[in-house]
């Protein structure tokens, strides 16, 4: 699930159109609410486990992993290169990204070379390129993502007491943000309280860039 956080609010929706259409009474709709929010809960510890995933509304630059070269970017699903390359009269950009249940692709419109996207990974003419966020819509304003390491902590913080205290309005005001983040959960200490100062991989911070230095993949 891409967007936890809508598709919760569009549950709330229905449930309240129903009941203003007499269709349940109010302890039904309070059940559905229940419902609803117990499957976010559920959407958000199944994203926080998994890795990154390519989002049609998001903003992309494609980097090549061994040398750390932008090739060029997604916006919205329409790709382009960096570089002026030919696209021929007919294409008004170069490239589209289409998702659909046998993954996601990249298709060049002038050479029709296709490439696949599997998380923010994308392998293209034998060439792998990391996809990097540099733009998202959360709740349909454009945000840039936190690339202060102050602010990361920060919004972590309160995320982590909101879980723990199940405080949804809070939690799902900062977790769009955590997600699409410069920085993610440290792989070696995962942030664990314990773990943490100690550990030579984060530096005790808990966390560390999305994107390490060329030379260190
Ligand atoms: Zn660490």
């Amino acid at each position: 699930m891409q967007n936890p956080e809508g598709h919760r609010e569009t549950l709330h929706q229905m449930a309240a159109a129903l009941h203003t259409e007499g269709l349940i009474d109010q302890l039904e709709q309070f059940d559905m609410n229940e419902v609803a929010d117990a499957a976010y809960w559920h959407a958000v510890e199944e994203l926080q486990n998994s890795p990154g995933q390519y989002r049609g509304a998001s903003t992309y630059d494609v980097v090549q992993v061994e040398n750390g070269k932008l090739l060029g970017t997604i916006s919205r699903s329409i790709f382009n290169f960096e570089s002026d390359e030919p696209r021929g009269a007919s294409f008004p950009y170069d490239g589209k990204v289409y998702s659909d249940a046998d993954g996601v692709r990249l298709t060049l419109g002038l050479s029709r070379k296709i490439g696949t996207i599997s998380g923010l990974m994308l392998e293209l003419n034998g060439r792998r390129y990391q996809l990097v966020e540099t733009e998202r819509v959360i709740s349909g304003v454009d945000y840039k993502p936190i690339d202060d390491p102050d602010a990361y902590r920060a919004m972590v913080d309160v995320a982590q007491v909101a879980q723990e205290e199940r405080d949804l309005r809070a939690f799902e005001k900062v977790r769009p943000h955590i997600e699409s983040a410069a920085f993610c959960m440290c792989p070696a200490c995962l942030d664990r309280f314990d773990a943490r100062d100690d550990c030579p991989t984060c530096t005790g911070k808990g966390f560390v860039t999305k994107l390490p230095p060329a030379g260190l993949r």
